[in-house]
């Protein structure tokens, strides 16, 4: 076996001795206490088991592994080098070379399918705790000394629209801020952060984590323009008008999925966006019409696998607490099985312990109303699985005749996202695909028209924070070349 060193280059890492320290424990509050809260349901580690978890790391070359993995290329062993040593701040600023958002990364990427996925420990055992690692250095640093103002290039006298708040749009105005050039968001919404705040809830990314890093933001200079719908409100001609030289769409693809079936304008049927911003934000955050809680139901059904679909039931679970209802049940219904869920296996893991149950190979047909027009039942399909579709996942296929009814006085339909078309229609010469999405290069998400950029979902459909920021940071280097040349 060849030799390896730590990042010193003196030191030979000793494999063995490596592989027999025990993954360390990662605290949670416990389910019975945590439905009846929105608290984060991680506790962390302390000093002492952050330093032991990290000393499990083989340090793997970069970019083998993990770091390979991962869409930012984090130099994530080097991290865990440090962290092994007790310097946190040194593995913070490691995670910062590479990524805008690693408190909110650590926290909610599905580590499983890349870095811990790709770590060489869990071949043999279970993988280095890498996310939790990554979240535990970087809220030290953000409780210790706070995030440290970058280097900031002399002022370029250029200024950049950016078109949403979510962490495409957020890592651009991080990354042209620091080359000297002036940005401005642009948001519909009252409160930065995109889906970071008005989809992922809290018990799984606290919102001061994000109210930080925009408070960040905006003393490095970034400035915010609220309640303002570019498209509507504004057009990109108008930015342009306005002086702005260049522009960023990071719209995301927020528009629900709707499933076209009988019954599904009935009272008590929520798409998963609105229910989980009305479930989980306090009412500073909500714009008018959605400031009071949805309705919690003695059977909540979620419709859908992913990781919207688990942020349903949990928040379900928590406001049928909430309301006093302990007799009640909340059913997720898939129309595949466990095994092709798209979601985060933790947070299955998590959603089980919260007593939450699945129904899989079960699609909706109909819902069926009371007097009051009320949802009250659900009817149901039972499906089996076919050959793989596009997605690499087998297809399901309906049993005919295999109908059946059951309880659902509150239903929540999680089944994906789709693109806004309001910038399209006001922008002639942008070009879309016929999902909506912007039509870009892919290395600088250059759209089809000259000074005008896009990322993440709005390019990607929907998909990570990871990768949405990963697009914002490749297109803030070419803006910033576009700048420059102009
Ligand atoms: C409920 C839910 C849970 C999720 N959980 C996870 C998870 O656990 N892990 C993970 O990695 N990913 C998760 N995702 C996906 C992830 O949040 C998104 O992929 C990511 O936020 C996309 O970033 P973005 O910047 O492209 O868009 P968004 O985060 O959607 O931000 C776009 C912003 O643009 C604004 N906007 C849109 N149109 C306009 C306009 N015309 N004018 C002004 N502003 C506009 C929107 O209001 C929004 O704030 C989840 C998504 C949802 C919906």
């Amino acid at each position: 076996m060849a030799k390896r060193f730590d990042r010193t280059g003196d030191v030979e890492i000793n494999r063995k001795d490596r592989l027999k320290i025990p993954r360390q424990v990662m605290h949670k509050q416990k389910p019975t206490e945590r439905v009846h809260n929105f608290s984060e349901v991680y506790l962390g580690f302390d000093a002492e088991t952050a330093q032991l978890e990290a000393s499990r790391c083989l340090q793997c070359p970069e970019l083998s592994g993990c770091a390979g993995a991962c869409p930012l290329h984090n130099d994530i062993p080097r991290a865990m080098w440090h962290i092994s040593r007790g310097e946190f701040l040194q593995a913070a600023a490691v995670y910062r070379e590479t990524s805008n958002l690693p408190e909110v990364c650590g926290r909610v990427c599905p580590q499983e399918k890349l870095c811990q996925g790709s770590c060489v420990v869990g071949k043999r055992d279970q993988p280095v705790f890498l996310g939790k690692l990554e979240y535990f250095v970087t809220d030290y640093e953000r409780r210790t000394v706070g995030l440290k103002k970058p280097e900031i290039a002399p002022a370029t006298g250029k200024r950049i629209a950016i078109v949403g708040a979510g962490p495409a749009g957020l890592a651009v105005a991080e990354e042209l801020i620091k080359r000297g050039h002036a940005a401005t968001v642009f948001e519909i919404l009252p409160v930065a952060g995109g889906v970071m705040v008005y989809g992922i809830p809290s018990f799984k990314l606290d919102k001061q984590v994000i109210a930080d890093k925009v408070e960040f933001l905006k003393s490095i200079g970034v400035e915010f323009v609220f309640n303002t719908t570019i498209g509507k409100d504004k057009t990109l001609n108008d930015l342009f008008a306005d002086g702005y030289h260049s522009i960023f769409l990071g719209t995301g693809a927020w528009v629900p999925t709707k499933l076209n079936l009988p019954g599904e304008n009935l009272k008590g049927i929520y798409m998963a966006t609105e229910y989980l911003i009305r479930g989980n934000l306090s009412p500073d955050y909500l714009p008018e019409g959605f400031k009071d809680r949805p309705e919690a139901g003695k059977h909540i059904a979620i419709l859908g696998g992913g990781d919207t679909a688990m942020d349903c039931v949990r928040t379900a679970r928590r406001l049928q607490i909430q309301a006093g209802i302990t007799d009640g049940s909340v059913i997720d219904y898939y129309r595949r099985t466990e095994k092709e869920m798209p979601g985060k296996a933790e947070e299955r893991t998590n959603a089980n312990e919260e007593g939450i149950e699945f129904k899989f190979l079960v699609a909706p047909v109909q819902f069926l109303g009371d007097e009051t027009g009320h949802v009250c039942k659900m009817e149901l399909l039972r499906m089996e699985l076919g050959e793989p579709d596009a997605s690499g996942r087998r297809r399901p296929i309906e049993v005919e005749g295999s109908n059946f009814v059951v309880e659902a006085d509150t239903v929540v339909c999680a089944l994906g996202y789709n693109q806004d078309r309001t910038i399209e229609k006001t922008t002639p010469g942008l070009k879309v695909d016929k999902w909506g999405c912007y039509i870009v290069d892919q290395n600088s998400g250059a759209t089809s028209i000259p000074g005008v950029y896009a990322g993440g979902d709005a390019v990607t459909g929907a998909d990570l924070v990871v990768t949405a920021m990963a697009a914002g940071r490749r297109a803030a280097l070419a803006m910033d070349q576009y700048l420059r040349d102009k």
